[in-house]
């Protein structure tokens, strides 16, 4: 696993150089930043044999660090940015992960396509919106019993998850090896998410 995700870091640094691709650009904060939080997602649910889908998932966090981990994770990375879908493609290409499916769109327009909706035992990300938001275009993605796992700084709660279909559970607390306290934000899929949701991403933001 140590020898896949130094090669990984290695491409990153190489697309660093040439675009913008993620803030923290040395090695050691890559390895305890991305990768070590990353990693700790693994402690918050049994993932071996799960369809996963990381929502947003930039150069690859948490969802490519997790197929690292657990080979068995049939993994989905969706990012509406198509530079970072290219460069999770080629990592994907460059560590034989034949098996990722990366895919280049928005969550709010996926999650209303039935080869998506309800097909994931767990959904994840990691900074991509506010947890109101987040809901609203994960959920959808979750089969009924499922997890979305939000990845945050505190531990957040949203009581209006219900209107999606899920349930918030007890949140993960973690510390990262520098000292860093994160949450993993838990919400449980206990009810099919209504067809009117996900809404627009202009309506979502503006949390009407
Ligand atoms: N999860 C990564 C990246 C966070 S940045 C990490 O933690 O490092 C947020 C990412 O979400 C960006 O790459 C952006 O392109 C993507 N994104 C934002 N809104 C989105 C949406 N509605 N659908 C899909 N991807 C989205």
């Amino acid at each position: 696993m140590r020898e896949q995700l130094e090669r990984y870091l290695a491409l990153l640094l190489k697309a660093n150089a040439q675009f913008n691709l993620t803030a923290i650009r040395d090695s050691d904060g890559i390895r305890t930043r991305h990768f070590e939080d990353s990693l700790k997602l693994l402690d918050a649910a049994a993932f071996a044999g799960k369809r996963v889908l990381d929502v947003g998932s930039g150069a690859g966090f948490p969802g490519l660090v997790l197929r690292v981990a657990e080979p068995s994770v049939k993994l989905t990375l969706l990012d509406a940015t198509g530079k970072k879908v290219r460069f999770l493609q080629s990592v994907c290409d460059d560590l034989e992960f034949s098996d990722v499916l990366c895919v280049h769109g928005r969550a709010e327009e996926l999650g209303h396509d039935k080869g998506y909706r309800e097909q994931y035992d767990i959904v994840t990300a990691r900074g991509v919106a506010a947890l109101p938001a987040l809901c609203e275009v994960c959920l959808p993605f979750v089969r009924p019993g499922g997890l979305f796992l939000a990845m945050k700084e505190t531990p957040e709660t949203f009581s209006g998850a219900a209107r999606f279909g899920g349930a918030q559970e007890e949140p993960s607390l973690y510390t990262l090896p520098d000292g860093r306290e994160h949450a993993v934000c838990r919400f449980r899929k206990t009810a099919p998410t209504p067809p009117e949701y996900p809404r627009a991403w202009g309506k979502i933001r503006r949390g009407e």
